[in-house]
């Protein structure tokens, strides 16, 4: 049995616990939408592409524009309903690329991207779940004004949450791609890779996306085989979270290695090896004697190696 190592409190994880009702009985409902676009607690998120618009505000940031405040910032492509806190809509809305482009320009105005947001604590934390929805909901309509049956252009219904074909009359719904992310463990060690865009001294967990007709511990066992060369027998469940990078979700597993030698698949990783728990550690503590890192909580990946930190391979049980 091994021991077991507090690392204290778990830091938050990004994206999740959304504060919002998505008060989807509404979404068909025109009259009471109307209603909230007028309403005096309304708020409105505003992206464009990967770049999020946030107020200044002396040194703070706020996400939350008023209805009219984001009018005036550029006319929205698509103008999504997000769902109701305490009674107060939220929406999001979609601006082209190009207008946030220019918006960069202005000084009461911050304009960059949700990771950066998230990883810099730039919002309370509590903004991070609706943004998240708005950014993989807006994302999804720019991808799919012309629709994959029949080449026609498509209509938004539902507040956000449909696109019509007038031509072909089939209905498309914003698609949320899952992708497995994990950490194969063998006794005190755990395989971690480097991806080449990484920043050079973070390794994280491997992942990739689950494929049709595949459950969830096939992927598993699947991607860390093509990526290392390593068997994986038992998987279990950790936790999941929202990666609006386009649409995804990121689904946390753990994974008994039955073998150890490994083999990089080149064309996916720069690198890949074995961490005890101790260098594993000193990586999520920053305080690797190379400098080596994991990804910032916000990632389930700092989430997962953490548990098996913690719990060594009593996490698979
Ligand atoms: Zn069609």
């Amino acid at each position: 049995m091994p021991a077991r190592l507090d690392l204290g409190p778990p830091p938050r994880l990004g994206y999740i616990a959304s504060p919002l009702d998505r008060a989807a009985a509404l979404r068909n409902d025109a009259a009471t939408l109307r209603k909230f676009s007028e309403h005096a607690r309304a708020g409105v998120y505003v992206v464009g592409g990967e770049l999020v618009v946030l107020k200044t505000i002396g040194e703070d940031c706020d996400p939350l524009f008023s209805p009219g405040e984001a009018r005036g910032l550029g006319a929205a492509r698509e103008n999504v309903f997000l769902g109701l806190l305490d009674g107060a809509p939220r929406f999001g809305f979609g601006l082209d690329p190009e207008a946030v482009e220019r918006l960069k320009s202005r000084n009461d105005l911050k304009i960059t991207d949700l990771r950066s947001i998230a990883v810099q604590g730039l919002i309370g934390a509590e903004h991070l779940p609706p943004l998240a929805e708005a950014k993989a909901l807006v994302g999804w309509h720019a991808r799919h004004r012309f629709c994959p049956n029949c080449g026609s252009p498509t209509n938004v219904v539902e507040a956000g949450w449909r696109r019509d074909c007038p031509a072909c009359k089939a209905q498309h719904f914003p698609r949320t791609d899952p992708v497995v992310i994990m950490l194969a463990i063998l006794g005190d060690r755990g395989v971690l890779g480097r991806s080449r865009r990484f920043a050079p001294t973070m390794w994280s967990c491997l992942a990739g996306f689950a494929e049709p007709g595949e459950t969830i511990e096939e992927a598993v066992r699947r991607e860390v085989l093509e990526e290392t060369g390593i068997a994986c027998g038992r998987v279990t469940y950790f936790a999941s979270q929202p990666w609006p990078f386009p649409s995804s979700i990121m689904i946390g597993c753990l994974a008994e290695a039955l073998s150890d030698t490994i083999v990089i698949d080149r064309d996916e990783l720069e690198d890949a090896r074995w961490f005890d728990r101790e260098e594993l550690a000193s990586m999520l503590k920053r305080q690797h004697p190379q400098g080596l890192t994991t990804p910032p909580p916000v990632a389930i990946a700092h989430h997962i190696i953490r548990s098996f930190v913690e719990d060594g391979c009593n996490v698979l049980r």
